[in-house]
């Protein structure tokens, strides 16, 4: 067999393990079964994909997204590996080499979808060679995760065909019981559990009150020109119209959602891979498939269903490892959306319920506490936070909206008196109005539905003018979520009450944590314009206009040969080459992403774009 760091090296030019990978490799090479949890971007694929390298024999990888497998083939033939893909929408001409390849013994990696290896007898024509079976997706087979596949439960009865082949369960997001139920679901023997933490670090996590959404979403797109994101929203009809906005606005968007004919958001989802548009508004339904590497930010222009969903929707950004923002823009009027949405077919029962309510408090408690992001994340699925090796402890994890001092929690009897004031004008409205009209109140606003009730009158009207509407909104939500105010149902439209806790707050009972966006002062203005990511380590020495033009030969190469650009080389391997500037052919093995394979391919191109030939000499170079 070969040796691992020389297939590493080799075929992925990595010198390095990220965490976890080595075990996972040992343990597959070894004929051990384990259960690998590692977050998105993490690196899950080199696990099962390394040992086919070093030639453990076939590794047969059973995945749900056959919109990924073709691209997953791409990027192992790109490391060297003889791969292919058999699911139900192949091609006739690839089945037939597909098939081919595995009856001649060269096959080295098969992606199959569940339904296929259900199908006929794959497993015995393959199971003398078969060297390692992976499950990816593995919460797919559990009832208790979030995507439960049915398909998924005839896997145990194929795979007890073949005993003695060993299993690697692997996904990105599972609790503990989850877990759990992977283990006796594949089932795993004996097996090792390799679980990665849960922290992205390179993700800068915002969570702000929503106001004039397009606003906020545009002065994050105009710190990532020319860059990927994603823009999720609840519902097909806000997708139609912030589509609209960004599109006025000048940012090359395109929207999707169910609604939308398959073929359209086929196009839209291979527009966004293939780097031909920037940014995707989509709802969730959006992101299954789509491996794309430099999704540089994500916002949810609404709550999210769930922490889990979040970690996932906000985790397809920054796979590569570079920095990258997400962004959550929320309202209290998102969840009672939410609750709206999901009863929309009849009442739910008494558990989906429950399960509802934990979630949705899941996601309040999420956006508004005033407590750092990463370690709330952290803490959601199990695992302790602690901040990073160098970081000053006073800022905590710089990679947080707390952190970085954007979002401020007031001091405790600051928090207590601005309660006070708000749990009033709830009481002098007589729990007869919604969020926004109480906000009008306190603020101090001139309105005919103000007018019309002689709210004007009130001795709390104007309390809180010098706050701004943002503010008192965003503590309105908090209080909610911390249950000193209640959410009365009345019709669609939430009307406001006072709780127990919030009459006893007023009596001086009971304490309260309140967060404020600080609003950015003058000097902080004229470098909002830049993200933290830009000033990180990360551009260094980095010759900026280089970099566009390996981007703009990567994107030539990518439409030639019809592959996504983020396949021929990663983002992190473009600046690596804009920084090191390599000279030859031995420089080039140096920069981290570049293998053997890649070099035969695309080394003498991108060789002479660095040396200052133009971006289109450099691509006739590619296609001699
Ligand atoms: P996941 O499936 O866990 O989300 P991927 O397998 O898609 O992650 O890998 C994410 C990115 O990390 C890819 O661009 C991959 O090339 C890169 N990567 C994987 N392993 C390593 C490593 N050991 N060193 C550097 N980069 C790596
Ligand atoms: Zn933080």
């Amino acid at each position: 067999m070969t040796d691992m760091m020389n297939a590493l090296k080799e075929g992925w030019g990595y010198d390095s393990f990220r965490p976890l990978q080595k075990d996972a490799v040992e343990a597959a090479l070894s004929g051990t079964d384990c259960l690998v949890i590692l977050p998105t971007g993490g690196g899950k694929s080199l696990c099962y994909q390394l040992p086919a390298a070093c030639g453990i024999g076939l590794v047969m990888v059973v995945s749900p997204l056959i919109a990924l497998m073709d691209d997953q083939v791409a990027s192992a033939r790109d490391s060297g590996i003889i791969a292919a893909a058999l699911h139900s929408n192949l091609p006739a001409a690839e089945k037939h080499s597909a098939m081919q390849a595995i009856s001649d013994g060269s096959l080295q990696l098969l992606y199959i979808s569940p339904e296929r290896l259900s199908l006929g007898d794959i497993i015995g024509q393959i199971s003398d060679r078969l060297g390692l079976i992976a499950v990816d997706e593995a919460h797919c087979i559990s009832h208790w995760g979030h995507d439960f596949r049915p398909e998924y439960r005839m896997l145990a009865q194929i795979f007890n065909r073949v005993p003695t082949v060993p299993r690697m369960a692997l996904t990105a997001t599972a609790t503990p019981h989850v877990q759990r139920d992977i283990c006796v679901q594949v089932p795993l023997r004996d097996e090792i559990h390799l679980l990665g933490h849960p922290d992205r670090p390179n993700l800068i996590y915002r969570a702000l009150p929503r106001k004039n959404a397009i606003k906020q979403m545009m002065s994050i797109i105009e710190r990532h020109p020319n860059e990927g994101g994603i823009v999720y929203a609840q519902t097909r009809k806000e997708v139609e119209r912030i589509t609209s906005s960004l599109d006025g606005h000048g940012v090359g968007c395109a929207g999707y959602h169910a609604g939308m004919p398959a073929r359209t958001r086929q196009k839209v989802q291979m527009d966004f891979v293939n780097e031909r548009v920037d940014v995707v508004v989509a709802t969730i339904a959006f992101g299954m498939g789509i491996d794309r590497s430099n999704v540089r930010y994500v916002i949810h222009a609404n709550y999210p269903r769930s922490i889990e969903h979040y970690q996932q929707e906000s985790g397809r950004a920054g796979r590569d490892g570079l920095n990258a923002e997400c962004v959550l823009l929320h309202s209290y009027a998102d969840i009672v959306m939410h609750r709206r949405l999901s009863t929309m077919d009849g009442p739910l029962s008494p558990e989906r319920q429950q399960a509802l309510d934990q979630q949705l408090s899941g996601v309040t408690r999420y956006a508004s506490s005033p407590v750092c992001r990463h370690r709330l994340l952290t803490e959601h699925f199990g695992e302790t936070y602690s901040i990073p090796e160098g970081n000053d402890l006073q800022k905590g994890c710089g990679a947080c909206d707390v952190c970085l001092a954007e979002t401020i929690e007031l001091d405790a009897t600051e928090a207590v008196e601005v309660a006070q004031k708000i749990i009033s004008a709830v009481w002098r409205c007589q729990n007869r109005f919604g969020a926004g009209h109480v906000t009008d109140v306190l603020i101090g606003r001139d309105t005919e539905k103000i007018r019309r009730a002689q709210h004007d009158e009130l001795s709390v009207f104007g309390l809180l003018r010098l706050e701004g509407d943002t503010s008192v909104r965003f503590w309105i939500d908090q209080l909610i979520m911390q249950d000193l105010l209640t959410v009365i149902p009345n019709d669609g439209y939430p009307l406001l009450a006072i709780s127990e806790q919030g009459k006893a707050l007023c009596k001086g009972d009971g304490s309260v944590r309140l967060g404020q966006v600080q609003k950015p002062t003058k000097k902080k203005k004229s470098s909002a314009g830049k993200a933290p990511a830009d000033n990180s380590v990360e551009w260094e020495d980095v010759d900026r206009e280089l970099y566009e033009q390996l981007r703009d030969l990567r994107k030539y190469i990518a439409e030639d040969i019809n592959k996504p650009p983020y396949i021929i080389f990663s983002d992190a391997s473009l600046r690596d080459m804009a920084r090191e500037l390599p000279a030859n052919r031995i420089d080039m093995l140096a920069v981290k992403g570049v293998g053997d394979h890649k070099l035969e391919k695309y080394g003498a191109s991108f060789l002479a774009c660095i040396s200052g030939e133009s971006v289109e000499e450099a691509f006739e170079i590619f296609k001699a």
